[in-house]
């Protein structure tokens, strides 16, 4: 960065810098814009699967219960939606990663780029965490390299790919279900295993799955092994019960397991729970850390819906801006 560019950058104290570029970031973008707050948004960088940042919507297909879309919208379309509204009120989207903060002292400082930069590359009164939480992998060998080549965490980016293919997704929750529903509409056929006997998944999704012809269940059973050199050709599926082994010809392996909270740069710096989520106050957004409030899926595993985000997002910008006018 241009050095003078970052002098400028060091001084400035930002009154509000918001971490994290989902319907929870750009709600409490919005609305702490129209409370002339001109929050700074740390988008966060485009991923191995969006060219954007935006959160866990920009892989997600239709969206049929963001209220106001009787008709369902994309989830993508969505969050540009989101962003068109924050920037309008005067929000300052930046694509960049935080690598580092020290929110020990105020103002708070926030780091882009080399985490051992003496200087922070900003400075804020007040901060917002909203940086969501990313899909779980199930770890085996060869996943991480096959992503890509037939190992996906998104439908919506892949399940062009797999016209007539026959396709495994892992999981029994909403998520593996909605993957699901959405290959059926590329694949042969999709198969979802399931390390247990009955689906996680809400009854709708449950029955929308089990009507739909192309879907197949192995129960009890958890993928042991992915087959093929230079994509996926298979999987090796085992009993959970009986230990048994048996081949599944896939072509692609959606894996749908959940997720984990994007909380490592703040580790040691707020309250965090068993699982690495944020801890909020009951009915709020405030953390252990005056002036530093945190909202969506990055402080909830109970709902994390789109709305239940954006709604904690406008609670972050509300208690922000009140904290703002009243420090201590
Ligand atoms: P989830 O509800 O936590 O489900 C994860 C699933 O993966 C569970 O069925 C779990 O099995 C299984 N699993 C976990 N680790 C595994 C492993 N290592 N190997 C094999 N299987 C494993 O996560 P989610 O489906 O991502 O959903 C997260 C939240 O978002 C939920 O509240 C969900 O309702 C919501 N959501 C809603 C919608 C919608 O309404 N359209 C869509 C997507 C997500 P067990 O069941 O045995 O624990």
């Amino acid at each position: 960065m241009d050095r003078s560019l970052e002098d400028t950058l060091s001084d400035e104290i930002r009154k509000l810098i918001i971490i994290g570029s989902g319907p929870a970031g750009l709600t409490a973008a919005i609305y702490a814009a129209r409370a002339s707050l001109a929050p700074l948004v740390l988008e966060g960088e485009p991923s191995s699967t969006t060219d954007q940042p935006g959160g866990a919507l920009m892989t997600t297909t239709e969206v049929e219960n963001f209220p106001g879309f009787p008709d369902g919208i994309m989830g993508p379309d969505l969050m540009a939606n989101f962003r068109q509204q924050a920037e309008r009120f005067g929000a300052e989207l930046r694509m960049e990663k935080v690598s580092r903060v020290d929110l020990s002292s105020r103002p708070f400082q926030l780091w882009v780029g080399d985490p051992d930069a003496n200087e922070p590359t900003y400075r804020a009164e007040a901060v917002v965490i909203s940086t969501g939480a990313r899909p779980v992998m199930l770890g085996l060998d060869r996943e991480q390299e096959l992503v890509g080549h037939g190992v996906s965490t998104c439908a919506t980016c892949d399940g062009f790919f797999f016209r007539d293919h026959d396709i495994a997704v892992v999981g029994g929750g909403d998520s593996a279900v909605e993957e699901a529903i959405f290959l059926t509409k590329f694949a042969r056929s999709v198969t979802i295993v399931h390390r247990r006997d009955e689906l996680r998944a809400s009854k709708i999704m449950r029955e929308r799955a089990f009507a739909n012809e192309k879907i197949r269940f192995e129960w009890n059973a958890v993928v042991d092994s992915i087959e093929g050199e230079t994509a996926v050709t298979g999987v090796t599926l085992r009993d959970v019960g009986t230990g048994e082994v048996r081949p599944l010809a896939v072509t692609g392996l959606f894996v749908a397991i959940g997720h984990q909270p994007n909380t490592d740069v703040f580790k040691g710096q707020v309250a965090m729970d068993d699982g690495g989520y944020v801890v909020t106050t009951p009915g709020g957004t405030r953390t252990d850390v005056e002036g530093v409030f945190a909202c969506g899926d990055v402080q909830d595993h109970t709902y994390r819906q789109a709305i239940t985000a954006a709604g904690s997002g406008c609670m972050a910008a509300i208690d922000a801006e009140r904290w703002l006018e009243n420090p201590h």
